[in-house]
């Protein structure tokens, strides 16, 4: 490992780490918060070196040392987190990372002791099934879109089914369930290995609205795109996703809320990022409890993160607000989105 390299690289991108301080003198304090306040001055680099101070919490030591105090974790892992977000680290680097990063959130490792038995955070390397490519199916029935009105009646328009190349299928049958009754489903592509089917029919019976959402092939993150843009908003289901790209605005969803490790692979795995990320995750209570890890997470790793608030109204996703008050939910989006985008460039006065 070239700590050299890590501390130059560190300092030359500093503010993808962390966010500049309110007196633009250097960057906020990941220990103490310094810097967030009209007063604040942050941390700042000494003169001539890759040494930073803390006027507040007197912290001071090199650029790499901060890391560690910060994640708690030795010298060593501290430069490896610092490679592998500066995407300057090789694989055993990232390997070793997904490996030791831990705890609801908190970065919590110490390889050097004896007690590094946390909990993973981040996707081990699964195992997975060998994939079935869909690509052909998904272009079948694309091809048949016309023959249902469903995303219509879910507030989607023809030119957003398009955008995300949604389907029909008259008789569709999960491939994997033998003797699974026929239903017609509208085909949501999530990638080539794996779509979301969902019944179309109306007045579903309790066990048909059990099957009325079936996920084929891995679990994934949906429209990751999105995360090209500036704002993006993260999001659970496919349709709220869908629901923002209807009202003009940008978002990824999780598929599932455990998928919320895959995002954060995903954020490792990336070198350009979006400026502000709003967590908008569903009004429920497995939305508010990944919302608060995804938090955490993005805090640590140092990405401007918002949490989108009254954006769904009494309703428990977007796709339902949407459905309810078109208006109403895009009024309710902007407003987030204005507020994050001020408070992000409050950083910059
Ligand atoms: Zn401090």
């Amino acid at each position: 490992m070239d700590f050299q390299q890590i501390r130059e690289e560190t300092a030359r991108r500093i503010f993808e780490l962390y966010p500049p301080d309110n007196q633009g003198r250097g960057f906020i304090c990941p220990l103490c918060g310094n810097g967030t306040g009209d007063s604040g001055d942050g941390v700042t680099f000494i003169k001539d070196s890759y040494r930073v101070h803390c006027f507040k919490c007197g912290f001071s030591g090199d650029i790499i040392s901060l890391k560690a105090r910060e994640n708690n974790c030795s010298y060593k892992d501290a430069a490896r987190v610092l490679a592998v977000i500066l995407n300057i680290g090789n694989d055993y680097d990232k390997k070793y990372v997904d490996k030791k990063l831990l705890t609801a959130g908190k970065f919590n490792l110490r390889a050097d002791s004896q007690n590094a038995t946390l909990p993973q955070i981040f996707s081990p390397h699964i195992i997975e099934e060998p994939k079935i490519d869909y690509e052909q199916f998904i272009l079948d029935a694309e091809k048949n879109l016309k023959l249902t009105d469903y995303h219509l009646k879910r507030g989607l328009s023809w030119e957003t089914a398009h955008k995300f190349c949604l389907g029909f299928v008259e008789n569709w049958r999960h491939p994997k369930i033998q003797n699974a009754p026929e239903s017609s489903r509208l085909i949501i592509p999530i990638n080539n290995y794996g779509y979301l089917a969902r019944d179309v029919r109306q007045n579903l019976s309790e066990k048909q609205k059990k099957y009325s959402k079936q996920k084929v092939g891995s679990s994934n993150l949906f429209n990751v795109d999105a995360l090209s843009s500036e704002i993006v908003f993260i999001v659970e289901g496919e349709f709220d996703a869908m629901s923002f790209y209807e009202i003009g605005f940008n978002a990824v969803a999780l598929g599932s809320i455990s998928n919320y490790k895959k995002l954060i692979d995903i954020f490792f795995g990336r070198n350009n990022f979006p400026a502000i990320i709003i967590l908008a995750l569903d009004n429920d209570k497995g939305g508010r409890s990944t919302t608060r890890t995804l938090k955490q997470i993005f805090d640590n790793l140092g990405f401007y993160n918002f949490i989108a608030r009254d954006i769904y109204g009494a309703f428990k996703d977007a796709n339902d607000a949407l459905v309810d008050n078109r208006e109403k939910f895009s009024d309710a989006v902007q407003k987030n989105f204005d507020t994050a985008r001020e408070n992000f460039l409050r950083y910059f006065r």
